[in-house]
C-alpha cells in the first residue's frame, strides 16, 4: 500500500481461513490414537468452518459486545432476561449443532465420543471461549438429569439431547433445545460450598421453596440451573427451572451482571431466590457428591478450553513469525525465536497427548482403572494446563511484538480469557488438594501409577529421576506441597504419553525441557524443524 508519507510493508496479514483441525498434527494423531478416528472427517469440516474469517469475526463481535441485563420489560414488568449480540447466538448454534453439549450422552453414543467431543471443544475454544461456559455446564449436568429429572419436567429430556440451540424465552418443554447452568458459589464462600446459606423448604406437593442468593450464576438465560441449598437433610441439589410447569416465571431475580476481565461474551450474574421453586435431585444431603461428579466433567473442560486458547495463540504467533522479517530474516529463522516457538509447540504436543489419553479414560470410565486415572489426572490437568496458559499466551503476544499487545491481533482477548479457567470450577489450590485427596484415599492408585509409569521406565533418565523424586514425596505428602506434587504428577503423566507415542527424539526433548531440573537444553535443528512442521499441520 502506498500512502503519501510511506509504503506499508513487512506487516503480516492476520491468520484466517486456516483449518483448525488439519493444521494441528498433534490433535489429529491423538484423536485417531485414542479412539475417535471415525470423527476425523467431521472434525476436518468443523475445523475448516471455524477457521474462516467469518467465524473468527463472529467471535470478535460476540466478545466485543457483551450481554446486557434486561431487568424490566418496556412496560415495567420484571423480565430478568439477558440480551446477546446476534454473533453469540450464531456461535451457540454451531456448538449445539456439533453436539459439544451432549455428544457422549446419546443412547447409542459411539465409543470414543468423549475423545471426539474433546476435539470439537478445543476447536470451538479457538473462536470464542465465552460460549463454552453454557455447553460445559449443560454437558456436565445431563447425566444427573437423565437419572433424576423430576416428573413435571420429563419432556425436557428430548430438547436436552437434541442438536438444536433455542434461545426463545419460553418453558424448556416447549423448546427444541435447552441449556442448564449451575449455582453453587455464594458471597461467603465458593470453594467451601458447605458454607452455603440458601435455604430450601419442602412444600406439600413435593417441590421446595428456595430463599437466598448466588454470588456467581453464569448463563442466567439457561432453562434451568442446578442449585445447591440447605435442606433439612443437609446441602442438597435442586433443579430450578426458569419457567414453572404452569408456564409462570420462577422467582429467580437477576440482580446484576458481573463486569469481568475476560469471558466477556458470556453472561455471569448475581441472583436472589425469592421463594423460588426447586425440585430435589436425588436425596437430601447428597448435594456435594452430585456437584463433585459434575465437577470432574467441567474441570476437564477447563483444561481443554485453556489448551484450545494456547493452541490458537501458538497458531497466530507461528503465522506471524513466518511472515515478519527482522534484521533481514523471517522471525521463524532467527535462532532464538525458533527456539522459543519450538518449545511452545513441543509443550502443546505433550498437553495434547495427555488430554486425549484423559479423554479416553473418561470414555471408558466403566473400567475401574480408567475411572481412577480420570479421577486423578483431571484435577491435575486443570491445575497445570490452566496455569501454564497464562504465561504461554503472554509469550505468544511477545512473538508479535507491539501489535501483539493490541486488540486487532486477537492475543489480548485470549490473554484476558485465560485466567478464568484456573479460577472457576475449583481454583488452583483446590485442584491440588483434590489431587492429594485422591492419592491418599483412592484404593490402589499408587500401584496403578507405578504400573503405568513402569511401561516407559528406562527410556529417559529425566523421567525416571522425576518419578523417583515423586515417589519419595508421596511417602509423607504435606498439604503445603500440593502444587509441587500436582505439577510433577501432571508432567510425569504427560511424559509417559510422549515416551509411548511421540518419536524418540521428540519425547526425549520433551522430557529434557519439562523434567530436567537444570532447565533442559537446545533442541537439534532437525527436531525443531519437525516440531514446527507438525504445529502448522504438515507432517514432521
Ligand atoms: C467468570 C466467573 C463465572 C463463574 N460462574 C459460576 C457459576 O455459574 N456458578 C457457580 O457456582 N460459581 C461460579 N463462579 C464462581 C467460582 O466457581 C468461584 O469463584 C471459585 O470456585 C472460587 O470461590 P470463591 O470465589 O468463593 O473463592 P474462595 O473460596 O474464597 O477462594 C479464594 C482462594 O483461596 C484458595 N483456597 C480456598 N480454600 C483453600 C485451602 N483450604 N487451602 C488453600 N487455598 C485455598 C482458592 O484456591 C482460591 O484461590 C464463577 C466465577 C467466575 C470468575
Amino acid at each position: 500500500m502506498h500512502w503519501h508519507t510511506h509504503t506499508v510493508f513487512n506487516q503480516p496479514t492476520p491468520l484466517s481461513n486456516s483449518n483448525l483441525f488439519l493444521s494441528d498434527c498433534a490433535l489429529r494423531d491423538a484423536v485417531g490414537r485414542e479412539g475417535a478416528e471415525w470423527d476425523t472427517d467431521l472434525l476436518a469440516s468443523i475445523g475448516q468452518q471455524l477457521g474462516t474469517a467469518e467465524s473468527l469475526e463472529l467471535g470478535r463481535l460476540a466478545n466485543g459486545n457483551p450481554p446486557e441485563l434486561l431487568r424490566y420489560s418496556v412496560t415495567g414488568e420484571r423480565l430478568d432476561d439477558v440480551r446477546f449480540h446476534p454473533a453469540w447466538h450464531l456461535l451457540m448454534q454451531g456448538l449445539c449443532a456439533n453436539r459439544v453439549h451432549n455428544l457422549a450422552w446419546e443412547d447409542h453414543a459411539r465409543k470414543g465420543a468423549f475423545v471426539a467431543r474433546a476435539a470439537r471443544f478445543i476447536l470451538h475454544a479457538q473462536v470464542e471461549a465465552g460460549t463454552l461456559c453454557p455447553v460445559t455446564m449443560t454437558f456436565a449436568a445431563t447425566p444427573l438429569l437423565q437419572q433424576t429429572l423430576p416428573k413435571p419436567f420429563h419432556e425436557w429430556l428430548s430438547p436436552l439431547l437434541s442438536d438444536r440451540y433455542d434461545p426463545h424465552f419460553a418453558p424448556g418443554g416447549q423448546k427444541r433445545g435447552i441449556l442448564i447452568g449451575m449455582g453453587m458459589t455464594e458471597k461467603q464462600g465458593g470453594s467451601d460450598v458447605l458454607s452455603n446459606t440458601t435455604r430450601a423448604e419442602k412444600c406439600n406437593d413435593g417441590s421446595y421453596r428456595l430463599v437466598g442468593h448466588k454470588w456467581f450464576f453464569s448463563v442466567p438465560q439457561s432453562d434451568a440451573h442446578l442449585v445447591l441449598a440447605q435442606a433439612k437433610g443437609g446441602l442438597s441439589c435442586f433443579f430450578v427451572p426458569r419457567f414453572l410447569p404452569d408456564g409462570q416465571r420462577n422467582a429467580v431475580r437477576l440482580e446484576r451482571l458481573k463486569e469481568k476481565l475476560g469471558n466477556r461474551s458470556n453472561a455471569s450474574s448475581e441472583v436472589e431466590f425469592l421463594d423460588a421453586s426447586g425440585w430435589l435431585l436425588g436425596e437430601e444431603g447428597e448435594g456435594v457428591r452430585q456437584i463433585l461428579r459434575m465437577g470432574g466433567l467441567t474441570r476437564f473442560d477447563c483444561a481443554l478450553g485453556s489448551h484450545g486458547l494456547m493452541r490458537r495463540a501458538l497458531s497466530v504467533a507461528l503465522y506471524h513469525a513466518h511472515q515478519r522479517q527482522t534484521f533481514g530474516k523471517n522471525l521463524i529463522d532467527q535462532p532464538l525465536m525458533r527456539d522459543v516457538l519450538s518449545r511452545m509447540a513441543l509443550m502443546l504436543e505433550g498437553q495434547t497427548a495427555l488430554l486425549f489419553r484423559l479423554a479416553r479414560a473418561w470414555d471408558r470410565r466403566d473400567d475401574v482403572e480408567e475411572a481412577a486415572l480420570a479421577r486423578l489426572f483431571t484435577p491435575a490437568a486443570k491445575y497445570s494446563v490452566c496455569k501454564a496458559g497464562i504465561p504461554f499466551v503472554a509469550e505468544a503476544m511477545e512473538v508479535l511484538g507491539g501489535i501483539g499487545y493490541c486488540e486487532e491481533s486477537e492475543l489480548p482477548r485470549l490473554y484476558r480469557e485465560m485466567p478464568v479457567n484456573s479460577i472457576w470450577e475449583g481454583s488452583g489450590n483446590i485442584m491440588c488438594l483434590d489431587v492429594l485427596r485422591v492419592l491418599a484415599k483412592q484404593p490402589g492408585i499408587l500401584d496403578l501409577l507405578t504400573d503405568d509409569f513402569a511401561q516407559v521406565k528406562g527410556q529417559d533418565r529425566h523421567f525416571d529421576r522425576s518419578w523417583r523424586q515423586l515417589q519419595q514425596k508421596l511417602r509423607k505428602p504435606q498439604e503445603a506441597q500440593g502444587r509441587e506434587i500436582t505439577q510433577q504428577l501432571f508432567l510425569l503423566g504427560t511424559g509417559g504419553q510422549m515416551l509411548r507415542h511421540a518419536s524418540p527424539p521428540m519425547a526425549q526433548a520433551w522430557c529434557r525441557m519439562m523434567l530436567d531440573t537444570r532447565g533442559g537444553s537446545l533442541m537439534s535443528e532437525q527436531l525443531q524443524h519437525d516440531v514446527l512442521l507438525r504445529a502448522t499441520g504438515r507432517v514432521g
